[in-house]
C-alpha cells in the first residue's frame, strides 16, 4: 500500500510550497516546487504527466495529469500559484496549515491550491479501468498576474475535453458569467517649451483633456448601447485609473501619459471594444498628427459565457444545489473554454476570503466539494 497524504496533510504540503506571483520581481517566485509535488501525487495513482515550461516567465510551469484514455472526457483546472501576502496582517504564518475553529488557514487554501488536496483525496479511489473517459487535472502558473499558464496551455494543447470545471472559490456555486478587463494607456506626445511662449509648445495636458472629454462620451455610450441584467453594474465598465505628465508650472507640458481600465460584457470582443477606443480617439489623433496613440498595458483577458442551458450548467445545478449565477472578477474560464469545452466555475470558499490576511478554508466544505468531484467524475468519466 503506497503511504499518500490524506486530506490535512496534502492541504499542508501544498501551501508550504510557496508559489506567489507578482509583476514585482522581489515578491515573484517559480512555481516548479509545487508542480513537482503534484506530479508526484498524481503519477503514484497511475496518471501520466506533463509538465510545461511556460515560455516569457520566470521560471512557471503548467502540469497536465491524465487517467485513463479516449476522446471527451473531464478537465478539473486551477491555478498554482497565490498572491503576495502581508505577514504583519496575518494572525499565524501564511505557509502554515493552522486548524482552528473548525477551519483550515492558510495562503492558497480557498485561492486556490486546496483545490488541488480536493481532487488529489477523490482520485485516491479511481482506477483507469473504471474510466470510460479520461480524467484530467490542470495546474496552471501565474493565473494571478498575467495567465501566462493558461493562455500558453490553451495555445498549445490538443486535448478536448467534453467539460471542465476551474475550482475557483465561489462557495461551490456555479458560475457561468464574468466580464472581460483590458488596460491600456494613452499617450500624448507634445513639445515642451517655456510657458511664456505658448505658440513654440505644444501642451501635451491640454490636449489630454480634450482626449478625457471624448473618453467620458465613450463611457456613456457605453452603458447606453450594453448591459447585462445578470451583473451587479451591469454596462461595460471604463475608468480612469492613473495620470502622469509634466514637471513645472513654467514648462509647457511635452508628455502626458493616461492609463485607463476597460471591462467587457460576454458577447463583446476585445476587438470591439478596443475599435470603440480607437474611435472615440480618431478626431484628436487626426487634429493632431502623430501625437496621440495608445497602447495595451497588460495582455487583455475576454469575457467569458457559458450558455445556461447546457448540460454541464444544468447537471451542477442539480448537484451542487445552487442556481449559476454571474461574477465581478476574471478567471481563466475563457482560455479554458477555448478547448472547445462547456465550462464552468465552480469551487470551495469563498471569494471574500481570497488576497485576505487569514484566508481560510472551512471544514464544512470538504465532504459537499468531494462529493461534487465524484459525481462529475462518475458522470462524465464513467
Ligand atoms: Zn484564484
Amino acid at each position: 500500500m503506497k503511504n499518500l497524504p490524506n486530506f490535512t496533510d496534502s492541504l499542508t504540503q501544498l501551501i508550504a510550497s510557496a508559489s506567489i506571483s507578482s509583476p514585482q520581481p522581489s515578491w515573484d517566485q517559480g512555481n516548479l516546487a509545487i508542480i513537482q509535488l503534484l506530479a508526484t501525487w498524481f503519477e503514484q495513482l497511475d496518471f501520466s504527466i506533463d509538465i510545461q515550461a511556460v515560455p516569457n516567465t520566470r521560471n512557471k510551469y503548467n502540469l497536465l495529469a491524465k487517467l485513463g484514455s479516449g476522446e471527451g472526457g473531464l478537465l478539473l483546472a486551477g491555478h498554482s500559484d497565490t498572491v503576495p501576502f502581508d505577514e504583519n496582517r496575518w494572525q499565524s504564518d501564511p505557509l502554515k496549515i493552522v486548524n482552528k475553529d473548525e477551519k483550515f488557514y492558510g495562503l492558497g487554501t480557498c485561492d486556490m491550491k486546496g483545490f488541488f488536496a480536493f481532487i488529489f483525496q477523490v482520485c485516491k479511489g479511481l482506477s483507469a479501468k473504471q474510466l470510460k473517459k479520461p480524467l484530467y487535472i490542470l495546474a496552471t502558473a501565474d493565473e494571478e498576474t498575467t495567465m501566462a499558464g493558461a493562455r500558453f496551455f490553451t495555445k498549445s494543447q490538443q486535448i478536448k475535453p467534453d467539460v471542465a470545471i476551474i475550482g475557483e472559490p465561489t462557495n461551490l456555486v456555479p458560475v457561468i458569467m464574468h466580464k472581460g478587463h483590458m488596460s491600456h494607456r494613452i499617450t500624448i506626445h507634445g513639445q515642451s517649451g517655456h510657458s511664456s511662449k505658448p505658440s513654440l509648445g505644444v501642451n501635451a495636458i491640454e490636449i489630454m483633456y480634450q482626449v478625457i472629454g471624448q473618453l467620458m462620451v465613450l463611457k456613456e455610450k457605453l452603458a447606453l448601447n450594453y448591459s447585462n441584467q445578470a451583473f451587479d453594474v451591469i454596462e461595460p465598465t471604463l475608468n480612469l485609473g492613473a495620470i502622469k505628465g509634466g514637471d513645472n508650472a513654467n514648462r509647457i507640458c511635452g508628455h502626458c501619459e493616461l492609463d485607463i481600465d476597460m471591462r467587457s460584457l460576454p458577447g463583446m470582443t476585445d476587438n470591439e471594444l478596443i475599435q470603440l477606443l480607437s474611435e472615440a480617439l480618431k478626431p484628436l489623433a487626426e487634429k493632431y498628427p502623430n501625437k496621440v496613440s495608445f497602447a495595451e498595458l497588460d495582455p487583455s483577458s475576454p469575457s467569458f459565457e457559458q450558455n445556461k442551458n447546457s448540460e454541464l450548467v444544468i447537471l451542477s445545478e442539480k448537484i451542487s444545489g445552487h442556481k449559476c449565477c454571474a461574477v465581478n472578477y476574471a478567471t481563466e474560464a475563457p482560455f479554458v473554454q477555448q478547448l472547445g469545452c462547456q465550462t464552468i466555475v465552480l469551487g470551495p470558499g469563498s471569494i471574500n476570503q481570497a488576497h485576505q490576511p487569514n484566508e481560510f478554508l472551512a471544514h464544512s466544505e470538504i465532504g459537499k466539494t468531494e462529493d461534487i468531484l465524484l459525481k462529475m467524475i462518475q458522470h462524465y468519466c464513467y
